[in-house]
């Protein structure tokens, strides 16, 4: 059976890029009825904290790759014995030395063109000692050819390989040896990560070599960079998983997106159902170029999520927003002034306009207010010259309306604005934000409206006040 795993390091937040390889490995496992394996590389002890850890297996849960549905998570710093153990293996036969060697020495040596490890303690025969690290002895002839399901047979001449470092003076192992015994013992047939990890893929599988087994399958797949072209770093980019499901991303668009980066579906389409990525996506056919992650076309995407979701189910994602949670702020509103009939009524309303669901509650907020929040640029805007008289007639002609739905009170405001020579716009803006505290927002009439004759009035003259 084929066996896959993700391997994230616990050191920051859960990277998209993460996310989208986890996507991968847990895809080619769902289609080849294998097992998917997490496994926390937690040995870096100065970096790891437990709550990245906590958070990548929240992240991962939270876009579908749920909690007691996969193997795992194995957590690497449990297996420091194993690696050890492979390490002193090496040695054992003749695969491994100790190396004395500091890297001033060696770059010394190389006259400071330091390009590799030029093996000098290859043949000292030193014995392991303070300050001696294990390096693997790599052959000199021949190539190293990777086969690898999206690049094909990345080739790599040996000689060119240094003898690279395989456990450090205090005996632990470094991560390229510590990663290979984790994926033999945990029977791993397909290595699925991101392309920053090909270089080590040669060392890897002389490794695989060396300790008597078959290496996997590798697969590479491309880096994820930003409109400049730059691969995405978190202290430029936003890259943090967590970040985009609290700022109000869907994880359906969230998943469909990611797995858009470097594949694409059949036809000319890219909203496609899950059930659909998960029959078509293969790692053949993932591109070998750079993946642009284009935050305005993810926020697009999010928007045709968030149009399709029927009524109850658009309450239902809107509702972590409206009440706060942990992770997302609470609304501007006391809790006690919030109702749910009211939401309901101009729900459908925000529910085309907005494109990622924090949104909602800018849309909204002016209905369970006291006070319509507004800044001074948007009011000023509004409350040119004219605007008090428009603001004196809307209220006279709001307040002589028997009917307080949307149609009579655009058709008195239409009024009041032929009666000036005005276009309709000219007339709402001063209305708008005296009652929404914004300029734009929902359709006005609809707002006015849900918002209430005594509440509308009562704000229009607070505002010639
Ligand atoms: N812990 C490594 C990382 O997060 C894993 C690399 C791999 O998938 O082999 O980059």
């Amino acid at each position: 059976t084929v066996r896959v795993r993700f391997a994230p390091s616990p050191t920051g937040m859960f990277h998209v890029g993460g996310a989208r390889s986890a996507l991968q490995n847990w895809i080619v496992a769902q289609q080849t009825g294998g097992v998917f394996v997490l496994r926390i590389e937690d040995t870096d002890a100065a970096r790891n904290r437990p709550e990245w850890t906590e958070g990548i297996l929240s992240a991962l849960d939270w876009i579908g790759i749920e909690r007691g549905t996969y193997e795992g998570p194995y957590y690497q710093s449990t297996y420091a014995d194993e690696h050890t153990a492979a390490a002193t293996r090496l040695y054992a036969e003749g695969r491994a030395y100790y190396c004395g060697c500091t890297r001033d020495d060696a770059v010394a040596r190389s006259g400071n063109k330091h390009t590799g490890y030029d093996g000098f303690c290859r043949d000292r025969a030193l014995g392991p000692g303070e300050g001696r690290a294990l390096r693997f002895r790599t052959p000199d002839e021949g190539n190293t050819v990777v086969v690898d399901m999206v690049r094909g047979e990345p080739t790599f001449e040996n000689k060119l390989i240094e003898d690279f470092i395989i456990a450090r003076s205090d005996g632990s192992a470094v991560f390229l040896l510590a990663n290979v015994v984790d994926d033999m013992t945990m029977g791993i047939t397909h290595v699925i990560r991101a392309e920053e990890h090909l270089p080590n893929t040669p060392k890897q599988q002389l490794l695989w070599e060396a300790l008597g087994a078959k290496p996997p399958v590798w697969a590479h797949v491309p880096v994820i960079v930003n409109e400049k072209r730059q691969k995405l770093s978190k202290r430029r980019d936003k890259v943090a998983l967590e970040s985009y499901r609290d700022e109000g991303y869907l994880a359906a668009a969230m998943r469909n997106y990611l797995m858009l980066l470097g594949w694409a579906p059949s036809g000319d389409r890219e909203i496609v159902p899950w059930s659909v990525v998960e029959e078509e996506f293969k790692l053949s056919e993932v591109s070998h170029s750079p993946a642009f992650f284009d935050v305005k076309k993810l926020r697009a995407f999010n928007g045709d999520y968030i149009r399709a979701l029927d009524a109850e189910e658009f309450a239902a994602v809107c509702a972590p927003w409206l009440g706060g949670t942990d992770t997302i702020p609470a609304p501007p509103w006391d809790p006690a002034a919030f109702d749910p009939n009211v939401f309901a009524a101009v729900a459908p309303l925000a529910q085309t306009r907005i494109a990622v669901l924090s949104e909602i509650v800018e849309y909204v907020d002016f209905l369970f207010l006291d006070e319509p929040v507004s800044d001074e640029q948007s009011w000023n805007k509004a409350m040119k010259e004219g605007a008090a008289d428009i603001l004196d007639a809307a209220a006279a002609a709001f307040g002589a309306q028997a009917d307080w739905s949307a149609e009579p009170l655009k058709a008195a405001l239409e009024k009041v604005g032929e009666e000036r020579g005005l276009k309709l716009g000219k007339t709402q803006a001063p209305v708008r934000v005296a009652a929404t505290g914004r300029t734009v927002g929902l359709p006005l009439f609809e707002s006015l409206e849900v918002l209430g004759r005594e509440r509308t009035l009562a704000r229009l003259a607070s505002a010639r006040a």
